[in-house]
């Protein structure tokens, strides 16, 4: 006695089950695989953020080396200055001094300049630092869940699989071949259910003695067209039912 079309609609469904649930247990690794990515670009911001944080620190002191070298050289100049006893002379390091001054307060205003960019860069840092501890919190509780979920769901998929080899059981031995074929093929549609005398895996009508063969349920039946195995729709089995 052949598999019944609720037997075979049963294997469809397991199958179907099957495949849902492997799809789930491989975009849980996916998801933390991208998630992960995306921490990585963050983390890298992050050493970016702290170069350049880095950067203007150095160039802070490059400015208060350049505002001390130029008091110091204004120093020695206002003590010549008191030194000299020609007039020219006198202008002359005037000049100079005036010339300095000038220098010097470009000196200070970069180092209030280079102050703000500090503080700004220090702001950054802190503002990706917590990005960075945020994110990775995420990942680890993402990552957990995703590993306790797999769990679970191995276990469902692997009395899922155990299922299906108990339906599959329900198959003649005349037949297993082919059935394996269609599964390497179309996995877990490799059956399809004729409803109103039509395949639903590739929407082909079945040919009159397919659908004798389906009504009378003697023997199996595959699509001409498509090639997968064939049970009739639930509501078809009800309509023969009544028809007979
Ligand atoms: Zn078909």
């Amino acid at each position: 006695m052949p598999a019944t079309a609720s037997n075979l609609r049963d294997l469809h469904h397991l199958h179907q089950r099957a495949r849902a649930l492997r799809d789930r247990l491989a975009s849980g690794p996916k998801t933390i695989a991208a998630r992960q990515a995306a921490l990585q670009v963050r983390h890298n911001e992050l050493e970016a953020a702290k170069k350049a944080l880095q950067e203007a620190k150095v160039q802070l002191k490059k400015h208060e080396h350049l505002l001390q070298g130029v008091e110091t050289k204004i120093d020695d100049y206002k003590i010549k200055l008191n030194q000299v006893k020609k007039n020219e002379e006198y202008k002359a390091i005037q000049n100079q001094i005036a010339h300095d001054a000038s220098s010097k307060s470009k000196f200070e205003e970069d180092i209030l300049l280079a102050f703000d960019s500090i503080e700004a860069k220090a702001r950054e840092v802190a503002r990706l630092e917590a990005e960075v501890k945020r994110f990775t919190d995420e990942v680890a509780a993402l990552k957990k869940q995703v590993e306790e979920q797999a769990g679970a769901q191995a276990s469902q998929l692997r009395e899922l699989e155990t299922a299906i080899i108990d339906g599959e059981n329900t198959i003649p031995e005349s037949h297993r071949d082919q059935y394996r074929r269609i599964v390497a093929r179309y996995g877990a549609d490799a059956l399809a259910a004729c409803e109103d005398g039509s395949c639903l895996g590739c929407y082909t009508a079945v040919t009159a003695q397919v659908m004798n063969e389906l009504i009378n349920g003697v023997s199996l039946s595959f699509c001409m067209s498509c090639g997968r195995l064939l049970y009739l729709a639930e509501h078809d089995v009800v309509a023969t039912r009544r028809g007979g």
